[in-house]
């Protein structure tokens, strides 16, 4: 079972992530922790990668695919793998499949988590927090008894600046920007599948498990 999972900010990926690891007991191979892992063990590409993001400069995609290579050769990926943040460009998913290839396996499935652009705006900019006590709140999932504060401790919630209007709408214009490309690119190759992520959490995931019979032995 080798997943790749993709989803615009807010559509709720890492929550499905988390059920298909649970689920069908294969690792959940996010690029952050795998670039940290492999600074931390000291490989010669994590030592690469550290010389690159410690000058602020991007990591290049001849040390990121290295890097995915060896996490995907270890054991634990033996049965398959739930692939999160990686490939973010074409190129990227071009290295992945000749990786697999030379591994001499291939993907199943690419599953896209859509959510209508409205709506994710709505999820992103409603979060609230209590500067005080750390509770988040959200405007229309999870609003505090009254407007604007705290249920704990009575403090004005604060939204952080990512939260904000302004921001949540660059960062999605530029997710969206780079995710078409691969999403064009994973449906020309035929393993896209497009899951409606607009709706509770519990039928999204029944989707994903409909999906996934498919593809069990
Ligand atoms: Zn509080």
């Amino acid at each position: 079972m080798n997943l790749i999972l993709m989803g615009l900010p807010g559509a709720g990926k890492g929550t499905q992530a988390e059920k298909i690891v649970e689920q069908y007991n294969i690792p959940h191979i996010s690029t952050g922790d795998m670039f940290r892992a492999a600074i931390k063990n000291g490989t010669e590409l994590g030592l690469k990668a550290k010389a690159f993001m410690d000058e602020g400069n991007l990591v290049p995609d001849e040390v990121t695919v290295g890097i995915v290579k060896e996490r995907l050769s270890q054991d634990d990926c033996s049965d398959g793998f739930l692939l999160d943040g990686f490939p973010r460009t074409v190129a990227q998913a071009s290295a992945l499949e000749e990786m697999l290839a030379s591994l001499d396996r291939k993907l199943d499935h690419v599953i896209y988590v859509q959510v209508p652009e409205e709506e994710l705006f709505k999820r992103l900019t409603g979060r609230w927090i209590c500067p005080t006590c750390g509770t988040a709140y959200h405007e229309v999932f999870n609003p505090p008894k009254e407007n604007g504060k705290c249920d704990k401790d009575g403090s004005d919630l604060m939204q952080r600046d990512d939260d904000r209007p302004e921001t949540v709408e660059k960062r999605l214009k530029v997710n969206m920007e780079q995710t078409q490309p691969l999403v064009d690119f994973y449906s020309e190759k035929g393993y896209l599948r497009d899951i409606d992520g607009n709706r509770e959490i519990g039928n999204v995931f029944a989707d994903i498990e409909d999906l996934l019979k498919g593809s069990r032995q």
